[in-house]
């Protein structure tokens, strides 16, 4: 996602380097590369002028500090305005309301269809809701019939109505129907047409209008860029929406959309859609946005991916492992193994500040980790619950016994006793963001 915009801005805050402080001189270069890269992401036009014009002002304005060398402090002000540009803080849905009614509207083709599905999907599993689909797009039967095939694969009810041509009276007898039936989730899934026209226009207004709903989300594809942007302009000016959800986020997107669409329409992402499975739906978070934006990767979803598979008991012994000094090779052991059951190693570790470019052209798979493994089971029992007892000569037998050399051997040691420090850190709290920095540059 946005690799070539990273890339660009990376490129940027080199121009900084060697620098000893920010100057309206040094900075004019930067700032000229960081809106070209931004005008090719297909970020508006106005948009990125503002934002450099803001990144200047908080740039010369800086206090000098001596711990931060001038690059950092910039690429710390662009994340900040970056985050902020897109919306600051996340916003969630409304799901007050008995039932909650959520208005899904959008292009055809721009997945409305499968937000839906993924959205009620998200809102049983992780909300605790009991959520009911209906099927609005009445003109295309083979749209009632996608939504039908993902309302199974999800277990949540498809309220349709065969024949019925209108979607007003379909939404409102869904929402009666859901009523009787318990349900206090409604999702609306409505008809797109490829273009803006009068007609679709009118009809979602209608909907709106006669279902009141709580919620009303416009969903648009971000690979078309600055025409996600009009189009969102468009839409809200009719239906004055209440969040955008971006879809096809996975795709070969320039960032155009994500960045701009807050500032031009003055509405919140809530939503990215990262796939055609039914749980590629993230919720959005500028600040994270920020952070793939600057090719840092994503250490709190990488915490987040990691906290969702772990056992919550486990982890809180192996926080006070951590805390206390105590983590051993056995966790670690353990550890790898979880890696190993998240799946795709290659999306995880891109996550990883710096990994991401990194591992552009590599291929990692489980065999990754085949020689860690092997190390590790070459070691006594106590040798693995306590690695300073493991000398010189107990290095060459693990070595031996796992088909590795004495360097690999005391490589992974090392990199063993550093990864507890930097754990240990972690949770201490301290010094992450300085951490993190030294990763970067
Ligand atoms: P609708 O016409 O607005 O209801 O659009 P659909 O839900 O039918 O989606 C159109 C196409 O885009 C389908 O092939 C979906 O599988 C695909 N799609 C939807 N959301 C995403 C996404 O987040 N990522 C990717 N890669 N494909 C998506």
């Amino acid at each position: 996602m946005f690799e070539n915009l990273s890339e660009r801005l990376e490129r940027s805050f080199k121009i900084l380097k060697g620098q000893g402080r920010i100057t309206e001189i040094n900075v004019a270069e930067t700032l000229k590369d960081i809106r070209r890269a931004l005008l090719d992401a297909d970020v508006n036009y106005k948009t990125a002028k503002t934002f450099t014009e803001t990144v200047k002002e908080k740039a010369l304005g800086q206090n000098v500090l001596t711990a931060v060398k001038p690059q950092q402090m910039m690429v710390k002000i662009v994340h900040d305005e970056l985050a902020q540009l897109m919306g600051g803080t996340s916003t969630d849905i409304n799901l007050k309301g008995n039932p909650a009614v959520i208005l899904i509207a959008g292009l055809q083709g721009s997945g409305k269809t499968t937000f839906s599905g993924k959205l009620a999907n998200l809102i049983k599993s992780k909300r605790g809701k009991h959520p009911v689909l209906v099927a609005g797009d009445v003109y295309r039967p083979a749209a009632i019939n996608q939504l039908q095939v993902l309302g199974e694969q999800i277990g949540v009810p498809v309220y349709t109505e065969e024949g019925n041509t209108d979607p007003v009276k379909i939404a409102k007898a869904g929402i009666k129907e859901a009523k009787a039936k318990g349900h206090d989730v409604v999702i609306i899934d409505t008809a797109g047409r490829l273009a803006i026209d009068e007609e679709m226009m009118n009809e979602i207004s209608a909907i709106k209008e006669a279902v009141k709903p709580h919620e009303t989300l416009f969903v648009v594809d971000a690979m078309t860029g600055q025409d996600a942007v009009n189009t969102a302009k468009e839409f809200n000016d009719r239906l004055d929406f209440d969040g955008v959800v971006l879809t096809k986020l996975d795709g070969d997107t320039r960032g155009g959309a994500a960045i701009s669409i807050r500032s031009v329409v003055d509405k919140p992402i809530k939503f990215v859609g990262m796939g055609e499975k039914m749980d590629a739906l993230d919720v959005f978070h500028p600040s994270r946005m920020a952070d793939r934006i600057l090719g840092m990767g994503d250490i709190v979803s990488l915490v987040e991916k990691a906290q969702e598979q772990y056992d919550a008991e486990e982890a809180r012994k192996l926080q006070k492992k951590i805390a206390k000094n105590q983590f051993n090779f056995d966790d670690f052991l353990g550890q790898i193994r979880q890696i190993k059951k998240m799946g795709n190693l290659k999306d995880l570790a891109a996550m990883i500040p710096g990994m991401g470019k990194m591992l552009k052209n590599v291929d990692i798979d489980d065999d990754a980790f085949k020689g860690v493994e092997a190390i590790i089971s070459s070691m006594t029992p106590q040798e693995r619950q306590n690695p300073s007892i493991i000398n010189g000569s107990r290095r060459k037998r693990i070595a031996a016994g796992s088909g590795t050399s004495i360097q690999e051997v005391n490589r992974l040691i090392k990199q063993f006793e550093d990864t507890r420090k930097a754990m240990r850190m972690m949770t201490q709290g301290k010094n992450l963001s300085k951490m993190m920095n030294s990763f970067m540059m």
